[in-house]
Order: structure tokens, then C-alpha cells, then sequence
């Protein structure tokens, strides 16, 4: 059984969201926009997040596949699931869980951008800046984390802890 220690409550959690939530609604004001969850880690910021959006939303889902020699990011990143609508002329926002390295929402912005939205643009839940590789910068954060390993809240060690309402770091 691995060691975990609570890092984000519930409450504080469902307050920052609340918060995204509205700086988002503003931001747009009532334009539409189609908003892309990366799985499986951001199902459950995603589901709290868009319902506190008041701007109309178009709602879609990618899924991606980080092949490498170690569990770590390789940056060598596809497309195992894409989204079914088309996203030129329309404004992006893609929805993450965590930016750590940079290399997957690198590469998913790229692949994006060259089907001529408007624009696309990235809200994460956590952001682990002191780990980027690449200059990759999400223009929505929820709380900027130390480098240690995260789970709860759609967060996951070998598919396990997504359920949990609390962010803990886990000692893998
Ligand atoms: P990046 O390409 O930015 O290095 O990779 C981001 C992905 O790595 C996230 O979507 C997530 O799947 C995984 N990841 C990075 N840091 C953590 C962490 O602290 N906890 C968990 N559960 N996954 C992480």
C-alpha cells in the first residue's frame, strides 16, 4: 500500500474550480466555445468545471498515448481517440488535469492549430512548472504544484485513486 499525505481539499478544490469557472465565463463572454477534455485524468475537474460555466459550450473529449521506455512522458504522444466535430473557425479550450513536462499538450496544441481554429487555449487543474521540457504555458491554472506525484480528483497511480474528492501526494 502506497503512502499518501492530503495536499488539496474537497473544499478548496470546488472553490478554485468555482473561481476558473467564472474567470472563464468572463473571458468569453458569450461566445461559444468547444471545450476538449483530455482523458481519463480530467473527467472529473471537467464535469465541475463546465457546470459552472455560464457561456454557451460545445463539449468533447481526446484521448492520448504517451509511448516511452520509461513511465515518464516521452513526449512521443497520439491520438487514440480524436474529437468528432470539426474545430475550424471555432475557439478551443483544451481541459487538463496536470501540465508536468509539457510534451503532451505540446504536441495536442500543434495538432489542433493545424486545423485553423480560431484559437485554442489550455486550462489545467494543477500546473508543475519546475519539471517543463518544453515552453509550454496554460492559460488557465488552478494551483501551481510542487514536483510530487498527485492522485485524487481524476488523478491516478496505475489506474487506481480517480474517485477520491481530495488531491494527495502519493509516495510511488
Ligand atoms: P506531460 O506531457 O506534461 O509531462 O504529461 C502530463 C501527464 O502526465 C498528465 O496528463 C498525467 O497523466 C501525467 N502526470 C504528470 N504528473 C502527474 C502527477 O503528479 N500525478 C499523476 N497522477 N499524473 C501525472
Amino acid at each position: 500500500m502506497s503512502r499518501k499525505k492530503i495536499f488539496l481539499t474537497e473544499e478548496k478544490i470546488k472553490r478554485r474550480v468555482e473561481q476558473l469557472a467564472q474567470e472563464i465565463s468572463s473571458a468569453y463572454l458569450d461566445q461559444e466555445v468547444m471545450v476538449v477534455g483530455v482523458l481519463k485524468g480530467a473527467f472529473i475537474f471537467m464535469a465541475d468545471l463546465v457546470r459552472g460555466l455560464t457561456i454557451p459550450v460545445r463539449i468533447d473529449f481526446v484521448a492520448l498515448s504517451s509511448y516511452g521506455f520509461s513511465s515518464q512522458s516521452s513526449g512521443v504522444v497520439q491520438i487514440i481517440k480524436d474529437i468528432g466535430q470539426s474545430i475550424t473557425n471555432k475557439q478551443v479550450l483544451i481541459i487538463e488535469d496536470i501540465v508536468d513536462t509539457g510534451l503532451t499538450l505540446h504536441y495536442l496544441k500543434e495538432r489542433f492549430l493545424a486545423r485553423e481554429p480560431k484559437e485554442v487555449k489550455i486550462c489545467t487543474l494543477l500546473d508543475k512548472p519546475a519539471r517543463r521540457e518544453v515552453p509550454l504555458k496554460a492559460d488557465y491554472v488552478g494551483f501551481v504544484v510542487p514536483d510530487a506525484f498527485l492522485v485524487g480528483y481524476g488523478l491516478d497511480y496505475q489506474e487506481k485513486y480517480r474517485h477520491l474528492r481530495d488531491i494527495f501526494i502519493i509516495e510511488v
